[in-house]
Order: structure tokens, then C-alpha cells, then sequence
């Protein structure tokens, strides 16, 4: 039976025309039903308990709550705690990947509670980028509002625990999927639905410069991470296509005009790639567009992905590189990632899966 509307993707004009379809006009009832999803994250309409039954069954008969289920857990052994999961859309039985990281060790070694989510935005990628597991896939489709909060619903309840930071970090291009990540945006910052505020929020991009202008007059004061992974039109199109679309000439005045606009600094992510993108000469145009920028750069050693040729460069050439930043004075975070031992770049853990289907009870290709 093919899924019923996820009433997750509704905000609360929406959840009250829904409730007025089945002859339920009085606005308390759209606060009760509102409550319960997103105050209390209950997803069977039969524990609302203050709802008639006869509404509960009518609720039930035309809508569904959680759009996917998560079909698989991966946890790191590598002590960071992180959560790898895997859920399948009810929609269509394609897979995404999440990733869960339940407490970011403080500089004292203390562990602060807060829990950060990283949420696919698509199902595969369409931009191709020649290093990315994701981009292997092409673009299968985009994932609804409902299937973007869905992510955070069934994070929370695997961690037991209110997710407080969201990257949009995961499979997919984000600003490809501006129809739907805006509305998700609206749900997710506003104080009677998800409340998590703006400034926890990071939306990771490869330059799609067109959706950048389009998040940018939503209002909403997210920050921005930029892919950027080349610092030369002729490194960054020769792994990344979309800079043929959008050439750092583009690119980089949108960014500029993004700062301008935004209380926070950009953040460049800069994969290090052996006898890719991982010599001086880049490294040296790199300090020159964060200077324009004013960003900080974020280094990750290349996470190998099977199949493909790339490789990330030996340890101290990314030290080498990632001093060359400092030494310039560029704000520059340089780590192993978190989670390496569970294919933590986006795509990866989705891939495998597909490709070894006697894992599988539900496959898509
Ligand atoms: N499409 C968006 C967001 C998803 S990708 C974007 O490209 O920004 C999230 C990050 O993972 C990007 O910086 C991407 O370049 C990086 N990434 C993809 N494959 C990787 C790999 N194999 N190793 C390390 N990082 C990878
Ligand atoms: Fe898509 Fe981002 Fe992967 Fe590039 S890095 S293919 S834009 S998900």
C-alpha cells in the first residue's frame, strides 16, 4: 500500500486545514494534534489520547506520521560514540543514511550533552562530484519536508534525546532541494515545533549559487559551509562539475554577498585529496579566498571510497597544508573524521548495502 501523507511536513495553518477536511474545525484540536507530534514526538495517533477516538481513526485513515523507518545501525568503534543510521523512505523503499553524534568531547575533555544530527537532503546526487559515494548514485530523488524532519524524529528516538545542532551534511545537495529544505527550515527553528534555533543549524553546499540567493531571503540566520575542495577553477572542475555551472568567479562574489549578510563566519570545507588538491600552490590560492571571505577552513583527510581511485595524502603533508593556513593567520580545524571506521562520508554506508543485497530485506535497484 502505497504510503499515507506524513502530516510532518505540515505546519500548523496546514495541520489545521487537515483537521477541518474531516469536519474538525475548532482551533484547540489543531494545538492538541501539534502538541503531540511535535511537543511530545508521539507518531501513533492512537496513544493522542485527548483526541476522540473517532478522529484518532479518521487521522489514521488518511495520514501517517514518521515517513521512514530505520532499517540499520551502525555505532563507531572508534569510542567517538557516533551513529551511523540507515532508514528506508515508506514512500518508495529508497534508503538514506543519517548520522547521529551523541556528545562533542570539550577542549577539557569534558562531554557536553548536546546531540548533533547529520541529514541526507536527497537520494543520491545529481552533481556528480568525482570523489563522493553520493555522487556515484545520480540523483534519485528528493526527499520531502516530511522525509527531512523524519531524520530528526527517528535520531531522537534512537539516541533518547532531543537532537540541539543539524548540519545538512549528508547525502544530496541541499540548496537542489530549496522547495522542500525551506519549509523543513521554517518547522525545525519555529519555537511551537522543533525550536532548535538557527544558529545550530549548518547547511553544507557545493556552490549551488542559484538556491544560496533563495536561502538567503528566507531569513532564516543558518550558517553556511561552502564544499569547496579546489581553490582553482581548474582543480575544482576537474572533481567537481558543478563548478562548471558555477566557476569560482560566481561563486565567490555570492559569498561574499552571503557574509555580508550573515552574522556568522562561512566555513570552507576542504578535502584533502593525494596529488589532487593537496599542493602548496593551492593551498596558497586557498588562504587568498578566505581572506576574501573572511572564512574559517575545515581540512578532512579524504575518506577512501571503494571502488574509486582517490586516496587521502600522508599525514604530515595535510599537516604541511593545514600549517600553511595557520601560518598565514586562517582559522583552520584539521581532524581525522569522526567515524571513519563507519564510512562516515555521505553515500558510503547506502552504497554498500546496495551493492551486497543478501544484507538486504528491501532493496531498491
Ligand atoms: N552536497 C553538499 C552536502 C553533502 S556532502 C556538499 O557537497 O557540501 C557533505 C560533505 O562531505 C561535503 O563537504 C563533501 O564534499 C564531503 N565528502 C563527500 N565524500 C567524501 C569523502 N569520501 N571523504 C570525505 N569527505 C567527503
Ligand atoms: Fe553531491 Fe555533495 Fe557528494 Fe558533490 S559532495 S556529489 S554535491 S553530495
Amino acid at each position: 500500500m502505497a504510503q499515507l501523507p506524513s502530516l510532518l511536513g505540515l505546519n500548523r495553518e496546514q495541520l489545521a486545514a487537515a483537521l477541518a477536511e474531516l469536519g474538525e474545525q475548532k482551533s484547540f484540536r489543531t494545538s492538541q494534534l501539534q502538541e503531540w507530534i511535535w511537543k511530545k514526538r508521539v507518531t501513533d495517533f492512537e496513544q493522542m489520547t485527548n483526541l476522540p477516538p473517532d478522529l484518532r481513526r479518521q487521522l489514521a485513515s488518511r495520514y501517517s506520521i514518521m515517513p521512514l523507518q530505520v532499517v540499520e545501525q551502525h555505532r563507531s568503534q572508534s569510542g567517538s560514540a557516533t551513529c551511523k543510521f540507515l532508514s528506508r523512505l515508506l514512500r518508495d523503499d529508497e534508503l538514506i543514511e543519517s548520522v547521529l553524534i551523541p556528545a562533542a568531547v570539550g577542549k577539557d575533555g569534558d562531554r557536553s550533552n548536546r546531540v548533533t544530527l547529520c541529514v541526507s537532503s536527497q537520494v543520491g546526487c545529481a552533481f556528480g562530484c568525482r570523489f563522493c559515494a553520493s555522487g556515484l548514485l545520480g540523483l534519485k530523488r528528493s526527499l520531502t519536508t516530511a522525509e527531512l524532519i523524519g531524520q530528526i524524529f527517528a535520531a531522537e528516538s534512537l539516541a533518547c534525546h532531543r537532537v540541539d545542532n543539524l548540519v545538512f551534511m549528508g547525502m544530496g545537495e541541499p540548496l537542489a532541494n530549496i522547495d522542500n529544505l525551506l519549509p523543513a527550515l521554517h518547522l525545525i527553528t519555529d519555537p511551537s515545533f522543533l525550536a532548535i534555533g538557527a544558529r545550530h543549524i549548518t547547511i553544507s553546499t557545493s556552490g549551488h549559487v542559484q538556491g544560496l540567493a533563495r536561502l538567503k531571503t528566507c531569513g532564516i540566520p543558518v550558517r553556511l559551509a561552502v564544499s569547496l575542495h579546489g581553490a582553482t577553477d581548474d582543480v575544482r572542475s576537474q572533481i567537481m562539475p558543478v563548478n562548471r555551472r558555477w566557476p569560482l568567479s560566481e561563486l565567490l562574489p555570492a559569498l561574499e554577498n552571503w557574509r555580508r549578510h550573515s552574522k556568522h563566519i562561512i566555513t570552507l570545507e576542504y578535502i584533502l585529496i593525494s596529488g589532487v588538491n593537496d599542493d602548496p600552490q593551492q593551498s596558497e590560492h586557498l588562504v587568498n579566498i578566505a581572506r576574501r571571505l573572511h572564512a574559517k577552513v575545515n581540512l578532512i583527510p579524504y575518506n577512501k571510497v571503494e571502488r574509486l581511485p582517490w586516496e587521502r595524502p600522508e599525514e604530515d603533508v595535510c599537516r604541511r597544508f593545514c600549517h600553511e593556513l595557520i601560518n598565514h593567520g586562517i582559522p583552520c580545524t584539521f581532524r581525522y573524521e569522526k567515524g571513519h571506521d563507519i564510512d562516515a562520508a555521505c553515500g558510503q554506508l547506502r552504497r554498500r548495502r546496495i551493492s551486497s543485497p543478501a544484507k538486504s530485506d528491501k532493496i531498491s535497484e
